[in-house]
């Protein structure tokens, strides 16, 4: 099979690499690996930057939703870090979709492309997530999570999880993808804004103000943005936000909410924010028939006022990452300039330098945003 991968000498592929490792929790270390090659339906891509988001944050300390061999992702010699964009760099077997040389931004979920939800496009919510493993390969893949992910030098990437980028578009920008395509999830599985249908987002972190330029995109108005730090809420009125509410200065948001629309409160709502607060905000600031999206978790149970979503006739959806081509769709608002997702990045460093730019990411040091990692020289 070996003879059967192409590569050029226009790029040249080193036998090892960087890349960081997960060992205890919140303790990460350089080491090198072996580069990987592809198999069939695969590619190596050279990343030429990463992303932190979040969840990586999330997986570093606590574990979940990584799942490394049916278990825990600490001290397997796994690699985190899911938002990355790169040059492919050598074919697997008979892959003829795609060039060496081609710049491409990747999705995170590959899923076993068998069960159910893979076979419906809800390749995020794979049934046979984390398995990937000995006797129990269904050949999952979710790079970051339940597979080898982004804070190294190169990547294995399954061909339906790349997406080609415009030359202008910068490798910064190109991390940004994957974001802006959880937020095209999230408001597509809520039915497809109409346009001039009224939206709250709640939360202005990368998700909600991408959300914010993603539904202004889809013409959907007014658009309401709620969140706790000016600085943040201005990017989202760049991003294209009608209104933006500070819920440290408001005395009631959902009163305000109601009052910007007509006294019945918004069509949807895209949750970004994860407590307990601003889950029940948001069903109050909800109209009847309305739709609720949850694309941010609290860590722990809460308690939501589910009488009057019942008595109301609100819908509330749960998604999860970034399916049925989402990433695709978000990339066509991105090349056509509907929105400059740029506004979101503040800090860029070398990979070399993960530490610090977590640290930069987790404690929001200097009011960052997304925080990118670029590779190379
Ligand atoms: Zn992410
Ligand atoms: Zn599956």
């Amino acid at each position: 099979m070996k003879n059967l991968i192409k590569t050029s000498e226009n790029y040249p592929i080193p036998k090892k690499m960087k890349a960081w490792v997960l060992c205890n929790p919140n303790e990460l270390k350089l080491v090198k690996k072996n580069v990987p090659m592809p198999s069939f339906s695969e590619v190596l891509v050279r990343i030429d930057a990463v992303a932190i988001c979040a969840t990586d944050l999330d997986v570093i300390s606590h574990g979940p939703p990584a799942m490394i061999e049916g278990g825990l992702p600490f001290n397997k010699n796994f690699t985190p870090g899911h938002e990355y964009m790169g040059t492919i760099v050598a074919l697997g077997p008979c892959v003829n979709e795609f060039n060496i040389g081609d710049r491409v931004t990747v999705e995170i979920h590959a899923g076993c492309g068998q069960c159910k939800r893979c076979r419906m496009g809800m390749y995020t919510s794979c049934h046979n997530y984390g398995l990937n493993y000995g006797e129990h390969d269904k050949g999952h893949r979710a790079n970051g999570f339940t597979t080898d992910g982004g804070f190294k030098e190169y990547a294995i990437n399954h061909i339906n999880t790349l997406i080609k980028i415009p030359d202008e578009m910068s490798d910064e920008e190109a991390t940004l993808v994957v974001t802006a395509g959880t937020s095209m999830y999230g408001l597509t599985e809520l039915g497809g804004l109409v346009s001039g249908e009224s939206l709250v987002v709640i939360g202005p972190g990368p998700i909600g103000l991408l959300g914010v330029a993603i539904a202004k995109s889809l013409g959907a108005s007014p658009v309401i943005l709620v969140g706790t730090r000016n600085k943040r809420l201005k990017i989202g009125k760049k991003l294209g936000a009608d209104y933006l509410l500070n819920v440290k200065k408001e005395k009631n948001v959902v009163e305000v909410v109601k009052s910007i629309t007509g006294n019945i409160g918004v069509d949807y709502v895209l949750e970004c924010a994860g407590t307990e607060q601003a889950l029940n905000d948001a069903i109050l600031m909800t109209n009847r028939g309305g739709k609720i999206c949850l694309a941010a978790f609290p860590h722990d149970k809460v308690k939501i006022n589910i009488p009057y979503m019942v008595i109301n006739n609100i819908y509330m959806y749960g998604i999860r990452g970034e399916g049925k081509s989402a990433t695709h769709r978000a990339l066509s608002f991105m090349k056509d300039k509907k929105f400059d997702a740029k506004l979101i990045h503040t800090h860029t460093f070398n990979l070399e330098d993960l530490k610090i730019a977590l640290k930069y990411s987790r404690e929001r040091v200097d009011d960052a945003i997304k925080v990118v990692l670029k590779t190379g020289e």
